[in-house]
């Protein structure tokens, strides 16, 4: 089994470690090709306008001046020769990606690129409240992660599908179980343009969240993670609204 990992927080992110490290449980045919600086909130953008430079760090551990999806492509065509993985992990993100920050997110897209290019793929984040002493609790991922990818394996996803795994933040046995859950929603609301003013008394923004504690419908990812449980969610590189479809094709 050969497993290519990839990230979106930076070859040196310490929630990659934690992936490598899980990865090398299963084989030692590891494999990581990871982003030379952050590319948190990158989702599933291409450099096409800028060439792509790889240096290689450690044995079988290289960094791209690129996205997490550019990262992908470099590792299975170029790194790996066109010798597919068996399997794409990527993360483990600094905090979570559920509900709408999954269009946003670089470790996400990680795994869609990795789908798209005909390989099973998961995402993984570990929530973490903000400014917790010591960051977040990478022990809850390393110890729980392994599980979560051998009950994967041991199923179908069926074409185009693949995982978006969110660890809650807590301490590792104080986790709660797994959920396999649907993607939630938040309020946009919560998002606001933050004003300040330069040294030369010219204004800058800063794009802003207002941390609200709502307790998100039952089902989502949102939900689960919030209760302290492990939430998988399959989606799917597909975004076609099916019943929307099928109602229009009528109507045409
Ligand atoms: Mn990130």
């Amino acid at each position: 089994m050969r497993i290519l990992v990839t990230n979106d927080d930076g070859f040196d992110a310490p929630g990659l470690a934690v992936l490598r490290e899980i990865a090398l449980s299963f084989t030692p045919d590891v494999w990581v090709v990871a982003p030379e600086v952050d590319q948190s909130g990158a989702a599933h953008s291409l450099s096409l306008r800028d060439p792509l430079r790889m240096k290689q760090w450690e044995e079988r551990l290289y960094a791209v001046r690129g996205t997490p999806a550019d990262c992908v492509i470099m590792g299975i065509r170029l790194v790996l020769k066109n010798e597919k993985p068996d399997l794409i992990l990527s993360g483990v993100n600094r905090g979570s990606n559920l509900a709408e920050d999954i269009t946003y997110s670089g470790t996400v897209a990680g795994a869609i690129e990795g789908t798209l290019m005909g390989v099973r793929s998961i995402a993984f984040s570990q929530a973490s409240a903000f400014g917790r002493p010591g960051g977040p609790i990478w022990d809850t991922a390393k110890q729980h992660g392994p599980k979560v990818i051998e009950r994967l394996l041991a199923l179908p996803w069926g074409d185009g599908v693949f995982m978006n795994v969110n660890f809650p933040d807590r301490e590792a046995d104080a986790v709660e179980g797994i959920e396999v859950t649907r993607q939630g929603l938040r309020s946009h609301e919560r998002l606001h343009i933050d004003q300040r003013s330069d040294t030369w008394q010219q204004p800058y923004y800063w794009l802003a969240y207002q941390f609200r504690h709502a307790e998100p419908p039952d089902g989502t990812d949102l939900n689960a993670v919030h209760n302290g449980r492990i939430s998988v969610t399959p989606l799917s590189v597909d975004l076609t609204a099916h019943s929307v479809l099928a109602a229009f094709a009528a109507k045409f």
